[in-house]
């Protein structure tokens, strides 16, 4: 076999960063802890590429399926295993159906053919269509996981080295099917016809696991955002979250009169079920009225904590009218889910304070509108319902 110091060394370099990377997201993965299930995923799949790249640098003249098909399906398992991960950090539907059939019909296929340099275009074609088709597929769930955090252009700049890589598999594709003969240099990966494919190699491995990194800290950035904005205790929107909605809403009723109403209301008696019955018992209260009004209300409100017992709905869309009919319903699920605390059902009941916007409103005097209302709903009984006049 003619083998060439520079393309042997590009194989040594290609596996240092294979291994420092399987290396580095284990690391992130176990000890520290860091999205370790996607770390994992990132560790194996650059695992798959350094045990892929190893044997396919063995290739020569003879016929044999480690060095051939199985280094090829050890290479395009990694890449698939970099989208597992890229769903598993993000919470996305796992694909993990359709990336099995996907590697059966490629198994299959190439198991059809002879292992060895004389089905190099045939597997060529196979191996090039299928890492195009991967690294596809893992532009589409990226741009889905980071859609809420950036803009369109900043998705493609971020996700430019993938779609690169998949073009690259593209043309190599289409290459290998109509100028057979430019396919031939992975015969021998330690020849010096195999270094443009080597140096592509490295360029892959670096950039993959760059756009992997990208992807770690945004949706660690994600997380924080997402915890600064919620209420530790019930997982409702926090004040500050619940503000700049209200804000936002307001400027839309302002540019396009979209009215929208608010309803305030604060629970009946609270600190003595936290006196009778324990201060943990008043979170679990807490926890469960956050859980059960969640159900009544719809996937376009804002459901926050606005105090220690007082909780605030915005809610777009919504008129006077409306929000009567709502705020009944909340009252009545509220009176029909007692909570059960050791064996002792606590009765709940809340007085709740309406506000629909109207002309010269501002965030703030929506605010004062329905507190308002909500305190004459105290003073007149409690478990009632107030609108803002
Ligand atoms: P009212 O019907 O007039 O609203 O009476 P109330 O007892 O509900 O109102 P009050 O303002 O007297 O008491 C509110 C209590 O809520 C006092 C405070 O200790 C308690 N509280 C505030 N935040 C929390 C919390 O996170 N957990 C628990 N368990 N109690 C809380
Ligand atoms: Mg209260
Ligand atoms: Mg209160």
């Amino acid at each position: 076999m003619i083998t060439d110091p520079l393309a042997q060394q590009l194989i040594f370099f290609i596996c240092l960063l294979a291994t420092t990377a399987t290396l580095a997201w284990g690391a992130m993965a176990y000890p520290l802890r860091i999205a370790p299930r996607a770390s994992g995923y990132f560790s194996v799949a650059n695992l798959f590429l350094l045990i892929g790249v190893i044997l396919t640098s063995q290739r020569s003249s003879d016929p044999s399926y480690l060095y051939w098909p199985i280094a090829n399906i050890m290479i395009l398992m990694g890449f698939l295993l970099l989208r597992h991960g890229t769903q598993r950090l993000f919470r996305l539907k796992s694909s993990i159906k359709t990336d099995c059939v996907l590697l059966t019909v490629f198994t299959v296929l190439i198991a059809l053919q002879e292992p060895g340099p004389q089905s190099n275009q045939i597997v060529g074609i196979l191996f090039s269509s299928m890492a195009a088709l991967s690294f596809l597929l893992l532009a589409k769930d990226n741009r889905i996981a980071l859609a809420p955090s950036l803009n369109l252009t900043f998705i493609l700049l971020l996700l430019s080295p993938i779609i690169v890589l998949a073009f690259i598999f593209t043309l190599r594709t289409l290459l290998l099917l109509f100028a057979p003969s430019l396919g031939s240099h992975m015969a021998n990966l330690q020849s010096a016809d195999a270094i443009p494919m080597l140096w592509f190699f490295v360029m892959m491995t670096l950039l993959v696991n760059v756009v992997m990194i990208g992807n770690a800290l945004t949706r660690l950035v994600q997380k924080i955002r997402l915890q600064a904005d919620k209420d530790y205790l019930t997982g409702l929107w926090n004040r500050r979250a619940m503000h700049q909605r209200l804000a936002l809403l307001h400027q839309c009723w302002l540019r396009d009169g979209k009215t929208y109403s608010l309803i305030l209301f604060d629970l009946d008696y609270f600190k003595e079920i936290n006196d009778n019955y324990s201060h943990a018992a008043g979170d679990h209260v807490l926890i469960q009225t956050a859980t059960e009004l969640s159900k009544v209300i719809r996937a376009i409100d804002t459901f926050s904590r606005y105090g220690g017992e007082e909780f605030l709905i915005i809610l777009p869309a919504t008129d006077a009218q409306q929000v009567a009919i709502i705020t009944d319903k909340l009252r009545s699920k509220l009176n029909s889910s007692p909570v059960i605390w050791q064996d002792n059902a606590i009765p709940i009941t809340a007085s709740f304070g309406t506000a629909t916007v109207s002309q010269l409103d501002t965030p703030e005097t929506m605010l004062i509108k329905a507190d308002k209302a909500m305190y004459r709903a105290k003073h007149t009984g409690r478990n009632n319902i107030c609108s803002a006049t």
